[in-house]
């Protein structure tokens, strides 16, 4: 099995980089994201409730999303490996991981952390709010709050993985094969 965290701030190209990534290694991609948009589409009231949070930049609660990834990790079972990505943002789910991972024998292999300065993640966010249709993407005031709580609450939790040893740091900035193959390049290295 093969588990691999994708991090970074909003607007890093975690989304680009995972959808090249399931496709090149076969993984099942966890974007807690995605998933609470889904909720949001459903209208359920989980989904209602997080939009309120989202909406503004702020991150919804720990166990909301440790919930939906633990639902997710049983669903998939004979997987051969998972990317998380936008997950985990805090060093209390990033705990929650190793512990739901230890079910299954199957510990996070490495971090990759896409490093992008936060200037080029404002105009990364407002230029794909012209189209994504997602209010967090619209404004500049809510792309600056995001990219704030992942300064000050999601930072925190490189350093958990660096601790592990499991912490590699790509430059986000640039051609999106070359990143590529620059992941791919740290994701080898890991499982010699
Ligand atoms: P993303 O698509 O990863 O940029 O996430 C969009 C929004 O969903 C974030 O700004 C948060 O409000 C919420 N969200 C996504 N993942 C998490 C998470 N792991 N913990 C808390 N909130 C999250």
């Amino acid at each position: 099995m093969l588990n691999l965290v994708l991090f970074g701030p909003p607007g890093a190209g975690k989304g680009t980089q995972s959808e090249k990534l399931i496709q090149k290694y076969n993984l099942v991609h966890l974007s807690t994201g995605d998933l609470l948009r889904s909720q949001i589409a459903a209208g359920t009231e989980l989904g209602l409730r997080a939009k309120q949070l989202m909406d503004h930049g702020l991150l919804v609660p720990d166990e909301v999303v440790i919930g939906m990834i633990e639902n997710k990790l049983r669903e998939n079972q004979s997987a051969p490996g998972f990317i998380f990505d936008g997950f985990p943002r805090t060093v209390l789910q990033a705990e929650a991981l190793d512990q739901l991972l230890s079910h299954y024998q199957a510990p996070i292999a490495t971090m990759i952390a896409l490093v992008v300065n936060d200037e080029e993640l404002i105009r990364r966010l407002l230029k794909r709010g012209e189209t994504s249709g997602r209010p967090d993407d619209r404004d500049e005031a809510t792309a600056r709050r995001r990219v704030s709580v992942y300064n000050k609450e999601t930072m925190p939790v490189a350093d958990y993985y660096s601790q592990q040893g499991k912490f590699a740091a790509i430059d986000g900035i640039g051609n999106i094969d070359d990143i590529f193959q620059a992941i791919c390049q740290k994701i080898e290295e890991s499982r010699l």
